[in-house]
This record gives structure tokens, sequence and C-alpha cells, in this order.
């Protein structure tokens, strides 16, 4: 069944054009009052060159305006909590309430990173358990909680590799690090950022890496191997041991993308499969609300070899108390201000908790479940194909291709996915991996219900008609939501782009 969808459509002002001149919601003690009574005179404690001149021209509104005004905007959105959220790769899962109360508890809020180590046990004990049950789950000696995303971690990652090469002496002459043609953009980012040259392997029909030409990429220049496993198309890299041996017997170092752990979390671990370096986005796997900047976490896992190359400080425990270690030697320094994001290690510190072992393999075992079910029903819709692999099984995710599709009725992968937002449905991912023409990029996650994954494939089905009977309705979608088909171009060029209330003025000046 297809269901019936209408967006809320307010025509809503910014919060600089509502209110009016003195209007304020519930008065509160002046902070100021009580500042002055401890320090004397807040305005001396700011020189003079640095105190702001003119009053900040702040919107003045009544409670009720504010109320009203961000209820609207939210209706006028779509999230994990509104419905089925597809977008593959980025495991939009439902985040449990309860690790957000946990995140909002007064001890977890107004902790501070320069209070005394005696007084924050409780919040070391947290990190250094999380640290030790992150290890477990993924096979890895040790943890650094401090990277804030994946993309971070795995610039930490990178940095690590170049330090153990540095260390063995042998930095200048290894500088390539190899990416399939399937790994997520961020990785040769990451590579490059790091200083490296990136080489990248081609995928065979399978899916998979191409292991003879992996075998001709290798030298004693690689320095290390970025893999996703299973990889961005949702598929196993069944032939991991041997493609960790050929990068292990020239020298190289294996990384592992393991953003989206969803698939194989408490099933197999990426350090018995030969990694030397893991990045996990407790923000996707462990249940933390992501998307729109942060915040995340993208902890870094190393083997016992790497060890002391990890970033300062390591929470230790010496059997009475926790504390911060700062003494390493071969650190390869700070990556981020203070211990990480805090919050967000408490709210994957409550998901592990209240799952265990168990709970985390259901997890693994319902996202693989689920993609399967969509895989086998999507197949039979007309227009669209699954490339690579036809008949391997998929974990966590799967890539669709909507070639047959635009080859017959001129229909894209992207008039698809916004064709989807008018039933009620947030779109795939859509035109990555780039190994994929018109690529539908799905995944379910295990938190999808089947009655969720039936209104999508039905979904889909009924675009497959419209395109091949009156493909104008899907060419211009979306038509059911707040905002319509955008100008993509538009919102990208410098005179139509307006960052800032102040911006706006300016330039409507001009
Ligand atoms: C999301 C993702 C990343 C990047 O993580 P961010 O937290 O967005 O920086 C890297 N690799 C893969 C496979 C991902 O899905």
């Amino acid at each position: 069944m297809v269901k019936e969808f209408q967006q809320a459509k307010w025509l809503e002002p910014l919060i600089f054009e509502i209110g009016g001149e003195g209007r304020i919601g519930h008065i509160v003690p002046n902070p100021d009052d009580e500042v002055k009574k401890e320090v004397g005179d807040i305005e001396k404690l700011i020189p003079e060159k640095l105190r702001r001149k003119d009053e900040p021209k702040l919107p003045e509104l009544s409670e009720v305006e504010v109320v009203q005004h961000y209820t609207r905007l939210s209706q006028m959105n779509y999230g994990v909590d509104t419905g089925f959220y597809p977008l593959g790769s980025c495991t939009m899962k439902y985040n449990p309430r309860i690790n957000e109360e946990l995140a909002s508890m007064e001890e977890v809020m107004w902790i501070h990173p320069y209070q005394d180590e005696r007084t924050v046990q409780g919040a070391l004990e947290l990190m250094y358990k999380l640290e030790r049950w992150l290890a477990e789950i993924t096979g890895m000696h040790r943890f650094t909680l401090q990277p804030a995303a994946g993309a971070h971690g795995e610039f930490t990652g990178v940095q690590l590799i170049r330090a153990y090469h540095e260390y063995n002496g042998e930095l200048d002459k290894r500088d390539e690090i190899i990416v399939p043609d399937s790994a997520h953009g961020t990785n040769p980012a990451s590579a490059a950022m790091g200083g490296f040259k990136v080489i990248v392997v081609p995928s065979n029909e399978n899916g998979c890496v191409d292991i003879e030409a992996l075998k001709a990429a290798v030298s004693e220049r690689t320095a290390g191997l970025m893999l996703t496993n299973p990889n961005t198309l949702g598929i196993f890299e069944e032939r991991i041991e041997e493609i960790a041996r050929i990068v292990h017997d020239v020298g190289g170092l294996l990384y592992y993308d393991g953003a989206n752990l969803n698939a194989i979390v408490g099933k197999v671990r990426p350090g018995d499969m030969g990694f030397d370096i893991v990045h996990l986005n407790l923000h996707k796997t462990f249940g933390t609300p992501h998307g729109g900047g942060g915040p995340g976490a993208g902890p870094i896992g190393v083997t016992k070899e790497l060890e002391k190359f990890l970033p300062v400080p390591l929470v230790e425990y010496d059997g009475e108390k926790y504390y911060l270690d700062w003494d390493r030697p071969h650190s390869i320094g700070k990556v981020k201000g203070f211990y990480g994001n805090f919050n967000v290690l408490v709210k994957a510190f409550a998901y592990i908790l209240a799952l265990g072992e168990e709970g985390l393999k259901t997890v693994a075992e319902i996202s693989v479940l689920n993609t399967n079910y969509l895989v086998k029903k999507l197949k039979e819709i007309k227009g669209f194909e699954l490339p690579y692999g036809k008949d391997k099984p998929r974990k966590h995710e799967c890539v669709f291709s909507a070639s047959p599709l635009k080859r017959d009725t001129k229909v894209r992968a992207l008039n698809v996915a916004k064709r989807l937002l008018d039933f009620g449905i947030h779109a795939p991912t859509m035109y990555f991996p780039l190994i994929v023409h018109e690529a539908l990029m799905i995944e379910p996650t295990e938190t999808a219900t089947k009655e969720q994954m039936d209104e999508f494939i039905e979904s889909l089905r009924k675009i497959s008609e419209e395109a091949y009977s009156n493909p104008e309705i899907v060419l211009s979608a979306p038509h059911n939501t707040s905002v319509t088909k955008l100008d993509e171009a538009m919102a990208a060029r410098p005179k139509t782009l307006f960052l800032t209330w102040k911006m706006y003025l300016k330039k409507s000046s001009e």
C-alpha cells in the first residue's frame, strides 16, 4: 500500500522578521549580577578593544512566538523520528530516547574538562570501559575516543600510518595509500590530506577488490590500504585474509573503514581479518542522532604494535583510580580539544550497555535480513537492476541502478529519489558509490519495520509504473513536500548564497 502524504507547508518568515521590540520570554535572574558578586564588574574583565560597541541586533520575541516558530519549522522537516530513512551508508537507525536522557543528566552536561581528576572518576571510568568494549567488539588492542567524526578518525588513522613508517625509518619511500574504487570519498581525501599519493584499485564483477590488480598495485612504496568491509555495495570481501597478507607482505598497514559496522557488529571482528587500524562511527552504528553536522564520534582502534602512537591522553586505571596518561613519548599528539565529544560517548556507552552482546548480534542479524528482503523484492521492479554480484547476499545495504529506467523513460535516480519524498519516505543515497551508474544506495537498518519496508517497495513500484506511463509526474517531483523542486545550482551561487541575516541585509540593500 502506498501512503498518502502531505507535508506541512507554512509560509514561515525568518526569526528576524517576526516579534517586536521589548518582547521577551521567561525572566531569569541576570547572570551578570551573579558574576558581579564574585568577580566585580564583568565589563572590566574584557579588554576595551575586544568590547562590542553596538548592541547586538538580536530578534526580540515572546516565548509563544519562539515555540510556534520552531514547531512550524520542525513540521516542515523530515527525520529518523518521522518515518523510513533508507539513506545508504548513513545508518539512519532509530536512536533510543534513554541515550538522550542519560546524556542530558547534569553530571554529564555540566562536567568541565579542567576539573580535577578526583572529581570526574565516573566520566573517566565510562571512557575506560567504552574503550575496552570497542576493543572487544572490533578485535583491536586499544582505542582513542578523541576524533569527532568518521573522516576525522580516518585522518587520525592516516597520521598513525605515517608515525609507524616514520618510526621504522621508511616514511621517505612509503608514500602511497591504496584505496578501492568503491571507497567512500573520505578515504582518498584523508589519505591525500595525510600527505600520501592515492592509488585506486578497481573492483571485479562481484564488486570485491580485484586481487590481481591489488597485487600489481602493492610495492615497497605502499604505506597502507584503506578498505571498507562489507564494502559500500553491501558486499562482504570474502578474500579479506588474502588481501591482508598481500599488503602486510610488502610492509604496508591495513586500515578498516568501520563507519557502518551494523552488519557485522558482534559477529566478526576487523582485528581477526587482519586490520591494523579501525575507525568506528559511534553516531551511525551506536545510536546517536546525526546529520546536519554532528556532534559525532569516530574512535580509532589499533593493534598492540601501534598503541604507542595513539593521541594523548589515554585513560588508565591503577587499581584504585582512573587517570589521564599524557606521558606517551611516541604519540602523534592531540587531534581534538580535550577528550572528544563526551556526550556522544555517553550515548554509545548506554547503547552498548542496554543491548549487551546478544542485542548487538541481533542488530547485525536484522539489519542484514532487512536488506536482503528489500533486495529480493526490489529486483522484481521494472527499471531497476542490481549490478555486481547479482546473486551474492548483501549485508547492511544494497545499491540498485536506475540505468534501465533512465534508458527507457528518461527518469533518473535523482527523480526517483525526489518522487519518493511524495510518499513520505526519505530518499536513498544517490549517485554513490561512483562505480554504479544512476545509483540508489539503500540501507534499511534493523529498526525499520516490515510494514515500512513494504510501503517503500510499493512506492518504488508505483514510481516505476508512473515513469513508464506518465514520466512527467516523476520528473517534476516532489509535489507533496513543504519545499518543491529546487534549483540545485542556484543554492550554490555566490550571488544567491546568504549564509547569515547580516549577509542577506547587506546584499539586498545593494
Ligand atoms: C559516513 C562514512 C564515513 C564518514 O563519516 P563522517 O562521520 O561523516 O565523517 C566514512 N566512510 C564511510 C563508509 C561512511 O559511511
